[in-house]
């Protein structure tokens, strides 16, 4: 069987969804893996790199996908790639489902079977295939880097004999993957590091990472005990408002990694919490991609306000570390295929009853069937209009008397998806 990897087309994008070591593995399987050239340029790896590692570097997208069942990508291809695209192709990449509502449909009615590797349950089984969490670590592991070289201070107290030169105080909004690993590599590089979050859980991560926790808790957030945050109710986020309205004011720098799956990421950085801190400070948006926790945010710019703050709203953050997040996010997708692969058939064999398969795929012989993506079910048709009311009889039981058909109640009832109910790892 062929697996092709295809340069990624999408602007800005730097990684590639394999590495020499990846193709290796997948070799192993039984597997031939075709390179599109130049495919690992922008992540390090040459065309010859690819070959030593026993690919077949393929000199178009059309002659890497000669016969290929499998395509492993980054970015969900475009139009144009996903023509070349024979019927029963598995797809596996991260889909971004949530901003292009078009795409599910479109992968069903091209009968490509569709695997978003970003709607991985969290659960303990599949933490090694989990691409959201590879990635993440990264990029807030390179929000601090690149907050350490736009600050014109430098992160860790110097005393000279020139003078003191004071560390910079950071607040890391978030403490999931990103969030932590900002705390982490900013505390590793001298700064006064502090963090906030609403789920409990992560109240413990900041401080035992040597960092000061900051944050409302109440008995909403009390609730937030699952690997998401949900959406927070207005009334907190005035709480975490008035608390963050003190707090961003007395820090250098703002990384901000908080996010909510398949919504917007919320606004906790107003532009008056930007205009009352002093000029040199730096934001690091790693939500940008998903708006920004900071109002003054530009999604894809790098700015400087007009009292001095600089802004960095970068799209696409693990890019912006491609070396290192092509070589993760190359070992997931080879440790989901491996999980999922029959030895004897030599072929992928995706169990539709299998957790982890009922979480990522989309689409399956032509069909949607994910259940968050599904087409909503018809609407019932209306009741029949009731009959004439017939003269009351004189006399007779009361069970023989029709029901008003006012009264039935033709609501269907609400089809919940179905959870995952494995248990969650920390
Ligand atoms: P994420 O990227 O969805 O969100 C980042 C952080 O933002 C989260 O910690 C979230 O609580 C926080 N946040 C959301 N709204 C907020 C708000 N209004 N104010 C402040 N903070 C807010 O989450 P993530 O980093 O991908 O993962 C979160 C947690 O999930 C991890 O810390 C870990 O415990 C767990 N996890 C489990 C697995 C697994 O078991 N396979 C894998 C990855 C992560």
């Amino acid at each position: 069987m062929r697996l092709a990897v295809l340069k990624e087309r999408l602007a800005g994008e730097g990684r590639v969804a394999a590495t020499p070591d990846s193709v290796k593995k997948l070799t192993a399987l039984g597997l031939t893996v075709a390179i599109e050239t130049k495919a690992g340029l922008t992540a390090a790896i040459s065309d010859e790199d690819f070959a030593a590692a026993g690919a077949e570097i393929a000199a178009t997208p059309q002659a890497a996908l000669e016969g290929a069942k499998i395509l492993f990508a980054v970015q969900a291809p475009g139009p144009d790639i996903r023509a070349l695209l024979p019927a029963g192709t598995l797809l596996v990449c991260t889909m971004n489902t949530f901003g292009d509502p078009t795409l599910v449909p479109a992968l069903a009615e091209a009968g490509i079977d569709g695997v978003a590797m970003e709607l991985l349950p969290r659960i303990t089984r599949a933490q090694s295939m989990d691409v959201l969490s590879s990635q993440a670590n990264l990029s807030g592991y390179r929000a601090v880097i690149e907050a350490a070289g736009a600050f014109a201070r430098g992160f860790p107290m110097m005393m000279t004999a020139a003078g003191t030169v004071p560390p910079a105080r950071v607040l890391v909004i978030g403490a999931g993957v990103a969030g932590l690993q900002a705390i982490a590599t900013a505390r590793r590089l001298g700064g006064i590091v502090s963090g906030t979050d609403v789920r409990p859980a992560a109240k413990e991560e900041i401080k035992s990472l040597g960092a000061i926790y900051v944050g409302v808790e109440d008995e909403e957030t009390a609730k937030q005990t699952g690997a998401y945050a949900t959406q927070m109710s207005d009334a907190f986020r005035q709480k975490q408002a008035d608390l963050m309205a003190t707090t961003v004011a007395k820090n250098d720098i703002i990384i901000c990694t908080a996010l909510v799956q398949g919504r917007k990421a919320p606004v906790i950085v107003t532009s008056e919490m930007v205009a009352s801190m002093k000029p040199g400070s730096v934001i690091i948006d790693l939500a940008a991609d998903s708006g920004g926790n900071c109002a003054a945010t530009k999604p894809g710019e790098d700015y400087v306000t007009d009292n001095g703050v600089r802004i960095l709203g970068h799209r696409n953050w693990p890019s912006r570390i491609a070396v290192a997040a092509s070589q993760l996010y190359a070992r997931n997708l080879v440790t989901f295929l491996t999980t999922f692969w029959d030895k004897d058939a030599k072929a992928p064999n995706l169990k539709e009853t299998d957790d982890i398969i009922k979480g990522v795929t989309l689409t399956r012989g032509g069909h949607i069937v994910h259940p968050n993506f599904a087409p909503k079910p018809a609407e019932p048709a209306p009741p029949p209009p009731p009959e004439p009311t017939p003269a009351p009889p004189t006399a007779g039981p009361p069970d023989l008397i029709a029901p008003d058909p006012e009264t039935i109640d033709t609501t269907p009832a609400e089809i919940t998806p179905p959870t995952e109910p494995e248990t969650p790892a920390q």
